[in-house]
């Protein structure tokens, strides 16, 4: 088997067996509908599905469920574009469609030709630098040089960083260390309106969190600011947050959490500036205490940085009553 053989296989199959990753540990008792949504794609088009079937008080407040999946556009990956502009949006994608079914499949990463769209060829999956155990138990960060003390360091060790001065959020994990490979996936995704990638990100974050995503109630995006939304037309995060629903079969809350300042670019700020520039600039919307009351949600973001904006994100979710907040993100940039 040559190497670029073995690299589509080890891609593929994950994208055969989409459950692999949760099915040893799935509690299914918890909820009964999640192995369907597992197998079934148009099972997030159901309003019945974005119901948190273990979120407290559900029952008392039947019209909950559309308030998870509220303005309407969950069946499409583009659910969170700018509510101005629908129409263009939805014929640029309509016309990558298009494109997609036309031009040979392209590598996401290096645009060199791969068997089926979607997918990394060989040679960047090896340069994409998975993030694999030993990681800190918080953060997420590889250990590197460590052996753990029972044998399963993953479960046993935080770094130094976060023994010292843990983040609000209880555990972060990211598919890729943020190389250039992990870059140029993000960037295409955030900017290019490259949605082709969409399914592979949604099982290798399915993958990178499967060890919470057991027993999370709900998947909730980091949000764009308004003014945001309308020039980008749509929020990567909120689209990574519907891939991995899809795969997980946990229902995600687009619109859970809303950025009420429209913050300048983290990137180039220091920790402490990052921290000051995101400090109450996310609160949750009326219509989402039910939903996260005492529940586990999953935050999902496109790159965790400092984490300044995942703690300020979990300030606002646990205010609103979230009892615990695991973040998944497509890279994590830093070393412990
Ligand atoms: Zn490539
Ligand atoms: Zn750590």
């Amino acid at each position: 088997m040559s190497e670029t053989d073995a690299g589509a296989v080890l891609l593929r199959s994950g994208a055969e067996r989409p459950d692999k990753s949760m099915a040893p540990t799935a509690p299914g008792a918890e909820r009964p509908d999640k192995s369907m949504a597992l197998t079934a794609p148009g099972a997030a088009e159901r309003p019945d599905k974005s119901m948190a079937p273990t979120a407290p008080g559900a029952a008392e407040r039947p019209d909950k469920s559309m308030a998870l999946t509220a303005p309407g556009a969950a069946e499409r990956p583009d659910k969170s574009m700018a509510p101005t502009a629908p129409g263009t949006v939805r014929l640029r994608a309509l016309g990558r469609w298009g494109l997609d079914l036309l031009l040979p499949a392209q590598c996401l990463g290096c645009r060199a030709l791969v068997g089926e769209p979607g997918r990394l060829c060989s040679g960047c999956f090896a340069q994409a630098h998975l993030l694999a155990p030993p990681l800190c138990r918080v953060c997420g960060l590889p250990l590197a040089g460590l052996t753990g003390i029972s044998g399963k360091p993953e479960l046993d060790l935080a770094c130094g960083r976060c023994l010292s001065d843990p983040p609000d959020y209880e555990r972060a994990r990211a598919v890729f260390a943020f190389g250039d490979v992990a870059k140029r996936l993000v960037h295409d995704l955030k900017y290019h309106d490259r949605m082709e990638g969409r399914a592979s990100f949604g099982e290798w974050l399915a993958r990178a969190g499967a060890e919470f995503l057991v027993s999370a109630n709900l998947i909730v995006p980091v949000p764009l600011h308004y003014f945001r939304l309308v020039r980008r037309r749509y929020n990567q995060a909120a689209i990574l947050a519907r891939a991995v629903s899809e795969i997980s079969g946990v229902p995600s809350a687009p619109l859970a959490l809303k950025r009420v300042r429209d913050t300048k670019s983290q990137t180039g700020l220091s920790a402490e500036a990052r921290a000051r520039n995101v400090k109450g600039a996310f609160t949750v919307r009326k219509g989402f205490a039910g939903p996260l009351k005492d529940a586990h949600i999953v935050l999902v973001d496109d790159v965790l940085t400092t984490g300044a904006t995942a703690e300020a994100c979990t300030r606002a979710l646990k205010k609103a009553g979230a009892r615990e907040v695991s973040v998944l993100t497509l890279a994590r940039v830093g070393e412990p």
